[in-house]
């Protein structure tokens, strides 16, 4: 028996699995990879190629190539392949569909529950529609795990170590970066805070280096830089060719290689690791920016030991970004500690698959309020967003928080609330997401996640007490209450994603198993 973990890259994808033991091993792709680049082409609208051919073809076909799909995960963006829309839940979920069906090919097994990885700092429309995702590619979703969490629980089993640690998890991927402050006590992990930016991640460093090369291709031929840009194909050999380069540079000292536009425009375009640092080091700087804010979070909290979390013991790399030699050499400045990297491209898949041999071999005990407890958690996890509701304040509307950004999850908090005027005969509940950590805020800081409305009796005068509790479940799913306490009428929220409806995924889900997901064109 197996258990499965995904990690769902910006970039790059890769799955693995743990046996009951808690063995844990990378499965390669049918090419022989262990890791398969986030990239669909879109072929026929019934037949579509992931991985390395895909990304091979995004210069000769990029009309037909999504790349960075992961970019769009949450949001309502529509894409357009050969006249057919495609949403971002079901191109992930083509991903998906390849990395299970050659881990499948391979193994032999029939694989339907797996965990996935995201992102710790993804939000909640995010999160749902990476299980959206999975749901749409034919699989259970066992649980929704934050990226840096999995790490560290594939850290905690690896060194087991005996004795508390506090550690920094530094996850900069393809296009995203997340930094948590872990406690591993052997293969017990607990989050004691988080941070990241889900749109910083080695495509920004890409990109940076991209409009190097086009001023120097600029350069050294006299054309103008708007005809490289206009030019598909030459840009998306550029993009493919940079992303080389930087790679070359985290070995290398500098590099070079040469770009043509038409018969007459060729040049050699060259980079050392100095310039690319300098061009880029805005990009680091907010990364140790954010890694600050989370260690300053983590400070005012204790470990389930009882031991400050003001200090570190060890830094832990991880995500294909950290093999940049600036990355190791900055944080080793900033804190004083050797950073070590932890295989960087597969330890999330590795956690992924470990926490799902944890949650099918350990049935919860017990359900409670807010979500599913269990008699010892292995894995405590905190939110990376506050939640709270619109009220007025002093004539003023603002955001007043329930929910906490890096609140122990789950949990479930009830606040009181009070009716404005006599007689008045609803309230509007306005429910919001966003990263601020104080308890009230403006409310221009907050996401609208969700609305509803909860009917007043007759004659109720004002200052009538309302209760209004947040729950928010392990996965990250909110559910609302609101109660108005003399005469006890309520309501309940289920937040629901902005995204997929049910009837939508069940639709996609058919939709996508017709459709032949292959390995080459
Ligand atoms: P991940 O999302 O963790 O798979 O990371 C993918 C990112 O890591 C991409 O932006 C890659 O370009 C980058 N990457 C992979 N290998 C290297 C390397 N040797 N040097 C620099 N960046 C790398």
């Amino acid at each position: 028996m197996f258990y499965y973990g995904i990690d769902l890259g910006t970039t790059y994808s890769c799955i693995a699995r743990a046996d009951e033991n808690g063995a844990v091993e990378v499965i390669k792709n049918i090419e022989g990879k262990n890791i398969t680049p986030s990239v669909v082409e879109f072929i026929s609208s019934t037949e579509i190629v992931v991985g390395e051919t895909a990304k091979g073809d995004a210069i000769l076909a990029p009309d037909n190539v999504s790349l960075y799909i992961k970019r769009s995960m949450g949001k309502k963006d529509e894409f357009l392949f050969h006249g057919e829309k495609y949403k971002p839940e079901q191109i992930s979920a083509f991903i998906l569909k390849k990395l299970v069906s050659d881990a499948s090919s391979l193994t032999g097994e029939e694989i339907t529950d797996v965990v996935i990885s995201v992102p710790a700092y993804f939000g909640f429309d995010e999160k749902q529609a990476t299980e959206n995702a999975g749901r749409i590619a034919g699989l259970n979703v066992l649980a929704i795990v934050n990226e840096p969490t999995a790490a560290a629980i594939a850290y905690g089993a690896k060194s087991k170590a005996k004795e508390d640690k506090i550690v920094l998890v530094y996850d900069l991927g393809g296009g995203t970066f997340d930094i948590t402050v872990a406690e591993i006590v052997g293969d017990r992990v607990t989050v004691i805070s988080t941070e990241g930016n889900h749109t910083l991640g080695g495509k920004d460093w890409d990109a940076e280096l991209i409009s190097y090369f086009v001023s120097q291709f600029c350069e050294k031929t006299g054309v103008d830089e708007e005809r490289v840009y206009d030019d598909t194909e030459v840009l998306n050999e550029l993009v493919i060719k940079t992303e080389e380069a930087k790679k070359e540079l985290s070995a290398k000292n500098s590099t070079a290689f040469s770009l043509s536009l038409g018969r007459e425009q060729r040049a050699k375009l060259e980079v050392s690791v100095d310039k690319f640092d300098e061009i880029t080091r805005h990009h680091l700087s907010s990364t140790i920016e954010l890694t600050k804010v989370a260690i300053k979070q983590a400070a005012t909290k204790t470990s389930s030991t009882g031991k400050s979390c003001d200090k570190f013991d060890e830094i832990i790399l991880v995500g294909g970004s950290t093999r940049m030699r600036q990355v190791k050499e900055a944080l080793k400045k900033e804190f004083g500690i050797e950073p070590k990297l932890f295989e960087p491209d597969e330890a999330v898949a590795r956690g992924a698959a470990l926490l799902a041999q944890y949650l099918v071999t350990n049935p919860p005990a017990q359900t409670a309020v807010g979500g599913i407890a269990r008699k010892s958690e292995r894995f405590e996890e905190v939110t990376s967003k506050s939640y709270g509701i619109e009220t007025i304040d002093k004539q003023k509307s603002v955001l007043s928080h329930v929910i906490l950004k890096n609140d122990k999850i789950p949990l479930s908090n009830t606040e009181t609330y009070y009716t404005l005027e006599s007689n008045q005969w609803a309230v509007e509940l306005k429910i919001y997401e966003s990263n601020i950590m104080e308890p009230i805020t403006d409310l221009s800081f907050g996401k609208l996640i969700a609305e509803n409305e909860l009917k007043l009796p007759p004659d109720l005068p004002a200052d009538s007490p309302l209760d209004v509790t947040f729950s928010l479940d392990r996965n990250g799913l909110l559910s609302i209450t609101a109660v108005e306490r003399s005469r006890g009428g309520s309501c309940n929220i289920t937040v629901k994603t902005a995204g997929l409806q049910e009837s939508e995924i069940l639709r996609l889900r058919l939709a996508t198993s017709a459709i032949k997901v292959t390995e080459e064109a």
